[in-house]
């Protein structure tokens, strides 16, 4: 969608706001910095990590606050680490115990196109080796306020881990390293409240996280089989993406690159999603237009405007 995104004339964003993005980055930067002086601590103290545990691999890319040129360099990086810990023979061997922004390449499905991954962090326990174990980690910037934290962004996070962790087990598989050990429970870094120092908590379960986005693949595979025939060779794939229908909601704010032009075309259209998913659910098939003129006293024209109008004037609003 980023191509897509380009060229439509928008910079993509991964559908995040800029804000939001500066945020996180510089969020990163400083818990990985100096080798991970302030992740490492707090790792070790959640019980993440042993004592002892030190060394960081930098992954990142440039535009990231890496040292890496390109995503492709993060790739082979990655998967240059992923053979190293393979390979590992002797639990002495000085290996890193943090790897920022491992970056994976998801083998290519029957029907779909490979995809490209970047992890936040991964956890790397020598204790119990060889081989190594991994231990999955997603960083957010909102703070970690216990019992309190916001459980759905704490799910989305954890759904993000567990498609971390599936996505590393394919990678470890088509790599021959499925004896690398892969735990499945992960962490998550927030922030402590009022500061920029992690915050971890750690054991949480990925299992079914893990398997959901195992069977989302699946489902997506079946799906892509179901589409009709596509030549990416003779059709333009950015192209037959423009071309295809859309349906503007509120989430598409939160991921997609094409949010602002499809938010433009349902302004146009005066689709109620543009006020957001509530107002789409009560008006209904109505579009904003039909809605302001029954509120300005026009009668209504269908069914749909008739019950519209009913409930509107339940909530006391517009014209008795
Ligand atoms: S409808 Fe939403 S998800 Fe679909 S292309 Fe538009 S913004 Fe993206």
């Amino acid at each position: 969608m980023a191509d897509v995104a380009r060229r439509l004339g928008y910079r993509p964003s991964f559908g995040q706001s800029v804000f939001a993005l500066t945020r996180g980055n510089n969020f990163e930067r400083q818990i990985l910095a100096d080798g991970g002086a302030r992740l490492l601590p707090e790792l070790v103290r959640h019980g993440v990590l042993p004592e002892g545990a030190k060394g960081l691999a930098d992954l990142r890319v440039r535009m990231n606050g890496g040292p890496l040129p390109s995503l492709p360099a993060a790739i082979d990086a990655t998967r240059h680490w992923l053979g190293v810990l393979a390979g590992q023979t002797d639990s002495r061997t000085p290996l890193p115990a943090i790897i920022a922004s491992p970056t994976v390449r998801i083998p290519k499905g029957v029907m779909l196109p490979e995809a490209v991954l970047i992890l936040d962090v991964l956890a790397v326990r020598y204790d119990q080796g060889p081989p190594p174990e991994l231990i999955v980690g997603e960083i957010k910037t909102y703070a970690d306020r216990g019992g309190h934290t916001d459980p759905h962004k704490l799910a989305v996070a954890r759904a993000q881990a567990g498609l971390y962790l599936h996505a590393l087990e394919l990678v470890l598989a088509e790599m021959g390293c499925s004896h690398v050990r892969l735990r499945r429970k992960g962490f998550l870094v927030l922030t402590r409240p009022g500061s920029n120092f992690p915050s971890v908590r750690a054991g949480e379960d990925l299992r079914h996280q893990a398997e959901r986005a195992r069977r989302g693949f699946e489902l997506l595979e079946a799906a892509a089989r179901g589409l009709p025939p596509f030549s990416p060779v003779a059709d333009d794939p950015v192209e037959a993406v423009m071309r295809a229908e859309t349906e503007y909601s509120e989430a598409c704010l939160r991921f997609c690159d094409r949010a602002d032009q499809c938010h433009a075309s349902a302004v146009v259209e005066g689709n109620p999603a543009v006020l957001g998913d509530e107002v789409r659910r009560f008006l209904g098939e109505v579009d904003l237009g039909r809605a302001v003129a029954l509120l300005n006293g026009e009668d209504p024209r269908s069914a749909g405007e008739r019950d519209l109008l009913r409930r509107l004037r339940r909530a006391g609003v517009g014209r008795p």
